[in-house]
């Protein structure tokens, strides 16, 4: 059995909890009490192997998700980084996000692996405020070398399940 730890990290209200509550059970919940961290657990496969999967939200503020960044024994194996695309705020924050997990890694790893990240733009329902354009989510996943996809964790799951299972087997293949 494979154990997978993922991170899912990105400003307060960007959708973190929705996006993995709407991937481990394929619902939408409205209203999230994300003000504490949870490990979620999750055992499933993926092309035929047994998966022990092992998912952090953190509570954005709060110093165990900072230390997800900082401690040089890596938690995660893999980072979802979600941004809210009608508030461009959680987009530079994002950006920061991205930049700390590469220094973050460039010192453990002495910049010989990369972690396996995947940038999601959330919220893709609200496209009528949208306050960052698709282009430029996709070109920040270029300038970091990970994947990137626009989601709404409110109205489909197919998209968020994609993206999950593309990281796992990224995680896998590392
Ligand atoms: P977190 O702090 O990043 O974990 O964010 P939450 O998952 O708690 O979501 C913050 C708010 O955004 C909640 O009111 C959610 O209902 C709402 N939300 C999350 N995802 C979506 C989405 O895809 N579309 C819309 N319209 N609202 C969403």
């Amino acid at each position: 059995m494979n154990d997978i730890k993922l991170a899912l990290l990105g400003s307060q209200g960007a959708g973190k909890s929705a996006v993995l509550v709407r991937f481990l059970t394929r619902r939408f919940i409205g209203e999230y009490a994300s003000n504490a961290n949870s490990l979620y657990h999750k055992r499933l496969s993926i092309d035929g192997r047994q998966l022990n999967l092992e998912v952090f939200d953190p509570c954005s503020q709060s110093s165990e998700a900072r230390c997800i960044l900082e401690e040089p024994v890596d938690w995660a194996d893999g980072f979802v980084v979600v941004y809210n695309i009608s508030d461009c705020t959680s987009f530079i924050n994002a950006k920061n996000i991205l930049q700390q997990i590469r220094e973050a890694r460039l010192k453990n790893c002495k910049g010989e692996v990369e972690v396996p990240v995947c940038l999601v733009g959330n919220k893709q329902d609200l496209c009528h405020a949208r306050q960052v354009g698709e282009d430029e989510g996709r070109c920040l996943a270029q300038e970091n070398r990970c994947h990137f996809q626009e989601v709404s964790a409110a109205e489909s799951y197919q998209d968020i399940a994609n993206l999950f299972t593309q990281l796992i087997r990224q995680v896998m293949e590392h």
